[in-house]
Formats: C-alpha cells, structure tokens, sequence
C-alpha cells in the first residue's frame, strides 16, 4: 500500500492521510524515500542561517506562544543596533551565508523603520555576503515592500494552521490575530517576490490528521519557496497548557513531525525545509532526523546569551547556554555523523524559488 503510494508522481488526500499514519516499515519506507528524492534534488548539502531574536515585545496574544503579550512572567527586552550588526558579522566570520531576523511582533514606524536600517547596514557586510530573512510577522504591503527593497529577500510567515477552525483555537478571535489578514500577508509576500516560507506547528490540541494533510496541500497550492514545521512544545504560562495532557506524547509529536517533513519533500521536492530548534528540543537527535527526513536548512542561534532566556517561545528550548563558535563547530560534526555537509559562505536559496523566477 506505502510502495504503490510513494511510485505516485502526485497524491491525493487519502494518499497523504496514509503516508502521515505510517508506522514500523512503513515509517522507515517513507523517510528513505524522503530522504534519497532530497538527495538527488539538492544533495547532501545543510544551510544555515544565524538566529537573531531581536525582540520579545509583541502585541499578539497566541494563546501557544511563551512570549505572548499577555504573559507578564517574560522580561521584556530589545537588542541594539550594534549587538544586531555584531551577531551579522559573527554569521559572516563564521561562514553561515545567512542571517535570519525574527521578532515579536510591533507595527510602528519606529520598529519598522529601524528594520529597514538594519537589512541596509547588513547588506554592506561582506558586501553583500549574507543573505537576509525576516520573521516579523504580519505587517503592511508597504512596509514588506520597503523591507525588500532594503535587501530582505526571504520572509517567514507560518500560517500555523491552515484550517480557519482550529486557527481560531489557538488564537484569540479578535483584530489583532486575523486568519484571512494572515493569509493576505502570506500572498502580499509571494507577489511582492519574497522568497515564502510558511509552515506550522505539529501536535496541537484539536489539530487532526486531515487538517496536517490540507495544510501540506495549503503549502503546495501557494507555491511557496520554504517551509518550516516544528511540534508544539506546551507552555506552561500560556492558556494552550491546559490541553498538554490532550496532545499525543513528545515521541509521537516528533515522528508525526518528520512524517510531516518527509511527505512535504515528496510533494516539494525542491523547496528549502527547515529542521527546526523545537525538534532537538524533545529529542536530542531531533534536528538530526529532520536533515534525514528531507530538511536542508538549520538555524543556529546568534542571539547574544544574556537575551536568550527571555525568548522563550516554548519551554526548554535547545542550545540556549551555547556560544556561537561551540554551536558551528558542534554543528559540523553533527551533519558530518550523517553524511551531510554544511554549505558555508553561500545564500543557500531555495531551488524551487530560482526554477519559478527563471520561468517567469
Ligand atoms: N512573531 C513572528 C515570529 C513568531 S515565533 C511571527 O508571528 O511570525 C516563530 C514560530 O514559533 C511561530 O510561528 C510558531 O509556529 C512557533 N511557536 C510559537 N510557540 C510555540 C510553541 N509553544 N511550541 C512550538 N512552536 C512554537
């Protein structure tokens, strides 16, 4: 039944639904088959792009997220422009290619100004050497547009669920967390020529199987350049806690997450996949399984230290005590133990996203 699914060029729903329930063999059957179609698209090679948390003020509430604006337990801070600029030079010593901005979430022209100043002074590093992503969250087309005129050209944005219905459950049903205004931002991104990521959380309370097979087919249907899945890890100050005992356990959420991977690379095989940090956060070879799975992007942390604690999306969160040199040298060795090899000092673009704008 796996073998005749995995021969199809393309699958449909139920084909999807079968291969997110595999088990034993079949498991086995689909991460191979995930793994040798990356392989032969894009080879062994792993892109980096260093983590900057630039702030954890955010005028959101997701009812999941640690650094919610309801939660008065964080410590509210903002790197300065010079930390900025010297966690980017870090990145470009270190050979990452990339640097990756990501935020709570502000609108005001003082916060979206600054960013543009930003992108800016990083470009000249290098002369160009780093490539830019933001992971801002929903903003004016104005303000995506200026951003990329900056020298932004990847923007993430996950949609976090494509089913309105349970988007509404893990966030509050008001103004400020809006599912049509988060779709619009994630096609302002598209027509503004951002290379898209979008991608969602795995293992939510209320979240089905059905709705983890329509998000894959959201993500194939907008065409998107990246995409970035990672299990949800409860927080104990946020109001998604009280369903952690309803949520399937931490094995479960991590194999259904590279079963989420895996079919992603089937469905895309040439888009950029992240192994995000939440993996190695319930599983120690988390993000390792997640490069075998079909991911080829890892984002290692470049926030300065002192930050770290009060960025805490979720609980626990992997490699928060690293420095950045420990992280790149530990990074190494860690895809070399599984035939994988860090492309340095490249931007590491998605292959699906200079296919499509070649073809235009
Ligand atoms: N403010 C930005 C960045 C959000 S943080 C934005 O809105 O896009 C990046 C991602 O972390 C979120 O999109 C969400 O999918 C994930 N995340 C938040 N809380 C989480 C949790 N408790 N467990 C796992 N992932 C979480």
């Amino acid at each position: 039944m796996i073998k005749e699914i995995l021969e199809k060029q393309y699958f449909n729903k139920d084909d999807v639904r079968t291969l997110l329930l595999a088990k034993g063999e079949d498991l086995k059957l689909l991460l191979d088959r995930a793994l040798a179609v990356k392989l032969e698209k894009l080879d062994h090679y792993v892109h980096l792009r260093g983590l900057i948390e630039l702030s954890n003020i955010c005028r959101k509430s997701c009812l999941y997220c640690g650094v919610r604006s309801g939660n008065t337990k964080v410590v509210r801070y903002t790197i300065t422009d010079d930390e900025v600029l010297e966690c980017a030079q870090m990145a470009y010593k270190l050979g990452y290619g990339s640097v990756a901005i990501q935020s709570g979430e502000r609108n005001d022209r003082a916060f979206t100004e600054r960013i543009t100043k930003l992108v800016k002074e990083i470009k000249k590093i290098g002369n160009g050497a780093l490539g830019i992503t933001l992971s801002l969250g929903e903003q004016t087309p104005e303000v995506y547009r200026e951003w990329f005129e900056a020298g932004a050209h990847r923007y993430l944005l996950r949609i976090e669920s494509s089913n309105e219905d349970l988007y509404y459950k893990i966030h509050p049903h008001d103004e400020t967390h809006d599912f049509k205004k988060r779709l619009d931002c994630i096609d302002s991104l598209l027509s503004i020529g951002y290379q898209t990521g979008t991608g969602v959380m795995i293992g939510l309370p209320f979240q089905t199987i059905d709705d983890l097979a329509d998000d894959l087919f959201f993500f194939k249907n907008k065409n998107v350049a990246m995409v970035g899945m990672g299990p949800f890890i409860p927080h104990p100050d946020t109001p998604l806690y009280e369903f952690a005992g309803e949520i399937p356990p931490a094995e479960e959420r991590m194999n259904l997450t590279l079963k989420m991977i895996a079919v992603a690379r089937l469905m895309m095989p040439e888009i950029n996949m992240v192994a995000a940090t939440a993996n190695q956060t319930i599983d120690p070879m988390g993000r390792e399984k997640a490069i075998l799975a079909g991911a080829n992007v890892i984002m290692p942390n470049l926030t300065p230290n002192k930050y770290r604690e009060e960025y805490l999306i979720y609980p626990d969160k992997a490699c928060v005590g690293d420095k950045p040199e420990q992280c790149s040298s530990c990074l190494g060795f860690r895809m070399k133990s599984i035939k994988h090899e860090i492309l340095y000092n490249a931007w590491g673009d998605s292959k699906a996203f200079t296919k499509k704008t070649n073809a235009n």
